[in-house]
């Protein structure tokens, strides 16, 4: 009989809950990880996220096979995939993280379900964040919906329990030995090599310190880009405290906390995915322009931060944050376009996309969500280059024909737009 430990978004082998149990447990560890199909095949061939978990995959490969051992890579629908493995395997339990996405969630329950009728345990572990959603709620045991009370209780939680490390290479005796096929290639799961260079999972300690100073100007290297990493779980969300606290870097440290916020209003408010949080905001009429839409899409729309900003996550799959703000502003508010078309437009551009923060960013720009900003605070897309990108050289590397005639004029003038956005907003919101 064996373990299996299924990886899903946490592709590591260091400091790792659920893997730390499964040795622990006794039985040998077959470490598992599934292409899921129903996640795959709603993406773009040359989706440059698969190129990295494949790239992940095969590096966990390589250091299991040090230990004797290897990852199993399977390629389906889970629920297929599963139905094979307890054929094949004698199973006595399966181990994974929890994951609080809607779609996770529904597949870990009927998982649940069919490894119980099979006699098979099923045991989940927090592992993608320091606080459990019900760990940080209001004193009545409801859900904070506002960020700084929220952010407030999460910090006076923060003891050293809550971000040990869990020691899973004192047992890495306890892994399956023997051989396990090799995983199958990109060009096999139907996908693309991505030409996109990744950012490094271990260069991000020297920038913390300086974090909250720099972290406002796009053309400065002054965030972690550990986006990636923590959405895929290539680095634990427990060593990036651990590295924080070290660096003493607080304003980090809360940054870390809106991710988990986010998580937990949707682990809550699962419909804030695809509806406003503030249903008030339901009566917002949109225009939905295509060709404006298009124009934004491609960085085309004559404001120049705009455009570098679209520019930059076009081609690299990336965009700063101040320029994430600026951009879903623009968009919902200048253009009135839909948040969800920019949120969906997002979802397939940015390498470190999640559902939580996305929707929780996009709804923030609009005005609709937890904590947003006031509807009535439209950026200045023009101001905002002036004070955030003073020497332009942050526009002047992504729109590099800008001051020249080449240039587009602007799509939409400002002060129209924003009294245009007004109005839509007094009409529904009364
Ligand atoms: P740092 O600034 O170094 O922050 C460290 C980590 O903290 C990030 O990697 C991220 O995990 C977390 N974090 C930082 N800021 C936020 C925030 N405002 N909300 C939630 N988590 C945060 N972040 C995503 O991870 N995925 C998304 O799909 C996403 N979509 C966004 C959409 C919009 C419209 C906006 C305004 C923000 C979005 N963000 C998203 C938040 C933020 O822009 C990115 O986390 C950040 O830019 C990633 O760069 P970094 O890794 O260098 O972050």
């Amino acid at each position: 009989t064996i373990n299996i430990c299924w990886l899903r978004r946490d592709l590591r082998l260091d400091d790792h809950a659920a893997l730390y149990h499964a040795l622990r447990a006794g039985r040998p560890v077959l470490p598992l990880f599934i292409f899921d199909t129903n996640i795959l095949d709603e993406l773009n061939p040359d989706d440059a996220r698969v190129t990295f978990i494949h790239q992940e995959v095969l590096r966990l490969q390589q250091e299991l096979k040090k230990h004797g051992s290897g990852l199993l890579v399977c390629h389906g629908k889970p629920e297929a995939v599963w139905n094979e493995l307890v054929d094949k395997y004698d199973i006595g339990h399966v181990f994974a993280n929890r994951d609080y996405e809607p779609y996770a969630r529904e597949r870990d329950d009927s998982l649940a379900e069919f490894l119980s009728s099979e006699q098979i345990g099923f045991r989940l572990f927090k592992d993608q964040v320091i606080f459990e959603t019900s760990e940080v709620v209001k004193p009545d045991g409801k859900p904070y919906t506002v960020y700084t009370p929220y952010w407030k209780r999460w910090r006076q939680k923060l003891e050293p329990f809550f971000f040990a490390a869990y020691p899973t290479e004192k047992y890495f005796r306890h892994l399956y030995k023997g051989e396990v096929p090799v995983p199958p290639s990109l060009e096999e799961l139907g996908f693309g090599q991505a030409k996109i260079v990744f950012p490094p999972r271990q260069d991000y300690r020297h920038k913390l310190a300086d974090y909250g100073k720099t972290r406002d100007f796009p053309a400065l290297e002054g965030t972690s880009r550990l986006g990636i990493h923590l959405r895929f779980g290539t680095v634990s969300i427990r060593e990036a405290v651990r590295t924080a606290l070290e660096e003493k870097a607080e304003v980090w440290i809360s940054e870390l906390a809106w991710r988990e916020f986010y998580m937990m209003i949707l682990w809550y408010f699962p419909n804030s995915a695809t509806y406003n949080f503030k249903t008030a905001y339901d009566k917002v009429q949109w225009r939905n322009n295509k060709a404006e839409f298009e124009a934004w899409c491609t960085g085309q729309t004559g404001y120049p931060l705009v455009d570098a900003g679209m520019r930059q996550m076009n081609a690299t799959g990336y965009m700063h944050n101040r320029v994430r703000m600026v951009t879903a502003s623009f968009l919902t508010k200048h253009l009135l376009v839909d948040w969800r078309w920019g949120e969906a437009y997002f979802a397939e551009k940015l390498l470190d996309y999640d559902l939580a923060s996305n929707v929780g960013g996009w709804q923030w720009a609009f005005g609709s969500g937890n904590d947003a900003a006031p509807y009535f605070r439209v950026f200045n897309p023009e101001l905002q280059a002036k004070r955030f990108d003073p020497d332009l050289k942050y526009i002047k590397k992504w729109v590099p024909e800008y001051g020249t005639k080449k240039y587009a004029p602007p799509i939409v003038e400002h002060t129209f737009a924003r009294e245009r956005v007004l109005k839509a907003f007094k009409k529904a919101l009364g």
